[in-house]
């Protein structure tokens, strides 16, 4: 068939999108059914149709029913010194965004950082997890259920580990009973991977132990006490992905300077802001702006785009010590990789590499660079904020 035949039978109703995949390549079933489209509505796609992604191979692995290639404007701020236990170095930090005077704002961060000496960054906790709903016939037999995942664990963890390489089960736990409902938490570590998949195939290994041993089914592979692409308090709690903080003690010269305000305008604007409004709003996230970051770094490095609802959670932190400002960010919950998933598409891969942190080996430090980042965005929203408050409240002092 021609690509017009196929098309004419995709605006028949004759053929379903993802069916032309099996008629011709994923490069030329991309612009058919960006053609199907075009004629469909009478329009031009020609920005979607320009790339230089290699369309076979997202095909086979990140996307279905694929169409083209999403361009969004990339910038970078830096240099942004770190002195973690993985990053010890000044990088250039590459940010995705249509989001004007974002990157402006961080590279402010990052040079009152730098100028400072430098994010303390720390990976805290390395995990993912997976929590399946198994249905029992009431509390008794839950119990025994979450006895047996107990008295189970070291051949549960031979089962699930033998499905990867990287992949550890460390610990079940907790494990929750709501009425005749089992909620086993699994929790990995998955090396330099985000891990979802990874620990969902082991996941199912285990289950399919369960099943075998036991007279419990589970009706869930994901019984949302993971909790994956959610805001959670479990989450915050247990910690999910990578769990990083990072802070810095800024001289109040350089307060002055670089963010135009006072230390102690900033300590009570992160107070009354990131602090009262959001227990007094009952927002999970007590910060300004985590998500801001932690997208633009997602999008210039192939993270999963949905998991930045979990690393929008955290709380920051500002203190007058001794006349200077001490600030700090803490992100409990930050699924991030260097290997796998989205991260091995092209532009992604450029984008780690910009950082130093493609591949294997790399996960923890790319962490680390994540929360200094959201640590620079932080602070200088914060201190953009306190300097506006500042400058009109010498505007009034000035009128009285
Ligand atoms: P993946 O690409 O499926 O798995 C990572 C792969 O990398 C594994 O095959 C692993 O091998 C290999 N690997 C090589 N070097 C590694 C290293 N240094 N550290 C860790 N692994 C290494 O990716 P994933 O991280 O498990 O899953 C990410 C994807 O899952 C994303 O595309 C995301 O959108 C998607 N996702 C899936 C679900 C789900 O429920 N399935 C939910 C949310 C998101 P071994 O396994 O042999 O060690």
């Amino acid at each position: 068939m021609t690509n017009q035949e196929i098309i004419d039978k995709l605006l028949k109703g004759e053929m379903k999108l993802y069916q032309v995949d099996s008629e011709v390549s994923a490069k030329q079933a991309t612009d058919i059914r960006r053609e199907f489209l075009e004629q469909k509505y009478d329009i031009k796609l020609d920005n979607i149709s320009n790339y230089t992604l290699d369309m076979e191979r997202a095909s086979a692995r990140n996307i279905e029913n694929s169409i083209g290639v999403l361009q969004l404007p990339m910038g970078i701020a830096g240099p942004l010194k770190i002195n973690g236990e993985y990053c010890q170095r000044e990088v250039f930090v590459p940010l995705a965004t249509s989001e004007g005077a974002l990157v402006a704002s961080i590279n402010r961060g990052a040079s009152t950082i730098t100028a400072s000496g430098g994010a303390n960054a720390r990976v805290v906790s390395d995990i993912m997890t997976r929590a399946p709903a198994i249905k029992c016939d009431g509390v008794n037999d839950a119990l025994k259920i979450k006895q047996w995942f107990i008295d189970n664990f070291d051949e549960l963890k031979e089962v699930a580990e033998s499905t990867t390489s990287h992949g550890k089960l460390i610990k079940i736990d907790p494990i929750l009973i709501v009425g005749s409902y089992v909620y086993p938490r699994f929790v990995f570590s998955t090396g330099d991977s985000m891990g979802m998949n990874m620990v969902t195939i082991a996941s199912e290994k285990i289950l399919e132990k369960l099943a075998h041993d036991t007279t419990a089914t589970h009706l869930a592979l994901s019984g949302n006490v993971c909790v994956d692409k959610k805001p959670a308090a479990i989450n915050i709690v247990e910690g999910r992905g990578k769990s990083v903080i990072a802070d810095i003690l800024i001289p109040k010269e350089i307060v002055a300077k670089k963010l135009k305000t006072e230390v102690d305008t900033i300590v009570e604007v992160n107070t009354a802001k990131n602090l009262i409004g959001s227990a007094a709003s009952g927002s999970m996230a007590f910060n300004a702006h985590y998500a801001n970051m932690v997208a633009a770094i997602f999008l210039a490095t192939g993270q999963d785009a949905a998991h930045v609802v979990e690393g929008s959670l955290g709380i920051t932190t500002a203190e007058n010590r001794n006349g200077d400002l001490y600030f700090s960010v803490n992100l409990p919950d930050l699924p991030v990789a260097t290997v796998g998933g989205g991260t091995s598409l092209e532009v992604a891969h450029e984008g780690l590499e910009i950082l130093g942190v493609a591949g294997s080996g790399k996960a923890r430090e790319f962490a680390e660079i994540v929360a200094s980042t959201v640590l620079a965005g932080e602070l200088s929203l914060v201190g953009a904020i306190a300097a506006g408050h500042l400058a009109r409240a010498h505007q009034q002092h000035g009128r009285g």
